[in-house]
């Protein structure tokens, strides 16, 4: 064996055991929870809105695997609302956790199986992030300023009418959250390189790929029928997927990630959606690497993405802030924001010379 060989670090692949996708496939959820161990009760995490337009088939779908199911309603992803549910659910003594829902819902939710040590099924209700499929949460109040790990989801299912009916700013910004894995990769291999940092080529492979899709199709995915969504979706999942085979959130998540976290702490989390941010970051990233941002931006605005700060109600202070604060909020994380260093006059004019102010 080489010493290269020798040295190389292991991990553990958590993987979805089943993922279903499909038109109106909501109406399995019942015998799917079942055929992942579920025996008895359900606790459903979700959203208010969620529940109202299509809570009424989970739960019919559930009554007829005779499972008996609770729904908990939560308006934020943060640690306070997981603590509360911590105690709730704990008291009540579910089998099995849903997160149904959009990405709020389903972060709380794995959070929540996660410390309660209990299966979870990610049924997304928006194709908006790849955390439907990753083990990856992002809640407020944590002591970290960016996505820690819990579980991966045991299973995924994706019901394509129900995604459809999402706000289509909401599919937008996940084709925002797939283009920046071009970024990611690119991230990852400069780790690799210059820091000799564990590459998995593999899982970069998966996650370029979903990039890639978008990228060269989105002519074709523009109008969002349900070839788009089942695409798209498809996409996520299996960017998610490459995470958790890199046993890391490395080769979906780069600069363009931490560019995305740092506008939350300038200007607050309700500043865009994660994806319109992250496809923001993505552009500035490309170009730094070297990149064809203008396909990335060509590509956003394709699929209805912002591709301009203001598009999301941010200033050109609040850009130049966040490209400064990046790096800082992850020093091990090396990115191309560790190489390329970015004081107020460089992150000026980076975001200028691709229009992203
Ligand atoms: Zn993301």
């Amino acid at each position: 064996m080489t010493s290269k060989a020798a040295l190389a670090p292991s991990h553990m692949m958590e993987l979805p055991r089943k993922i279903l996708i499909g038109e109106r496939v909501v109406s399995e959820a019942g015998a799917l929870v079942r055929s992942l161990g579920g025996t008895s009760k359900v606790a459903v995490i979700t959203g208010r809105i969620v529940k109202k337009r299509a809570g009424g088939q989970c739960s019919a779908s559930l009554t007829g695997a005779s499972l008996k199911s609770r729904w908990y309603v939560v308006s934020d992803a943060s640690m306070d609302t997981v603590n509360k549910l911590y105690g709730k659910i704990g008291k009540d003594g579910p089998d099995f956790i849903i997160g149904f829902g959009g990405g709020r819902s389903v972060d709380v939710a794995k959070m929540t199986a996660y410390r309660l040590g209990l299966p979870f099924l990610s049924v997304p209700t928006s194709a908006s992030h790849d955390g439907i499929s990753s083990p990856f949460v992002s809640v407020r109040g944590i002591d970290k300023p960016h996505s820690i790990k819990a579980n991966t989801p045991i299973g995924v299912l994706a019901d394509t009418h129900l995604l459809s009916q999402a706000p289509p700013r909401l599919l937008a910004g996940g084709c925002g959250d797939l283009v920046a894995k071009i970024t990611a990769v690119k991230d990852w291999e400069l780790a690799r390189d210059e820091k000799g940092e564990y590459f998995g080529s593999y899982a970069a492979n998966l996650a370029y790929m979903s990039a890639k899709i978008i990228l060269d199709e989105s002519e074709k995915l523009k109008g969002r029928d349900s070839f788009s969504i089942r695409t798209i979706v498809e996409a996520l999942i299996s960017a998610g997927v490459a995470a958790c085979i890199a046993g890391s959130s490395r080769p979906c998540s780069g600069a363009e990630h931490l560019f995305s976290h740092a506008l939350e702490y300038v200007a607050g989390s309700d500043c865009g959606l994660h994806g319109e941010r992250v496809g923001l970051g993505t552009i500035m990233m490309a170009k730094l690497h070297g990149l064809d941002w203008e396909k990335v931006a060509g590509t956003l605005r394709n699929m209805g993405a912002p591709t301009r700060a203001r598009q999301i109600g941010l200033t050109e202070e609040q850009v130049i802030g966040a490209l400064v604060k990046a790096q800082s909020l992850r020093p091990d994380r090396y990115t191309i924001l560790s190489k390329v260093r970015m004081d107020k006059e460089s992150a000026r004019a980076l975001a200028k010379s691709v229009k992203v102010i």
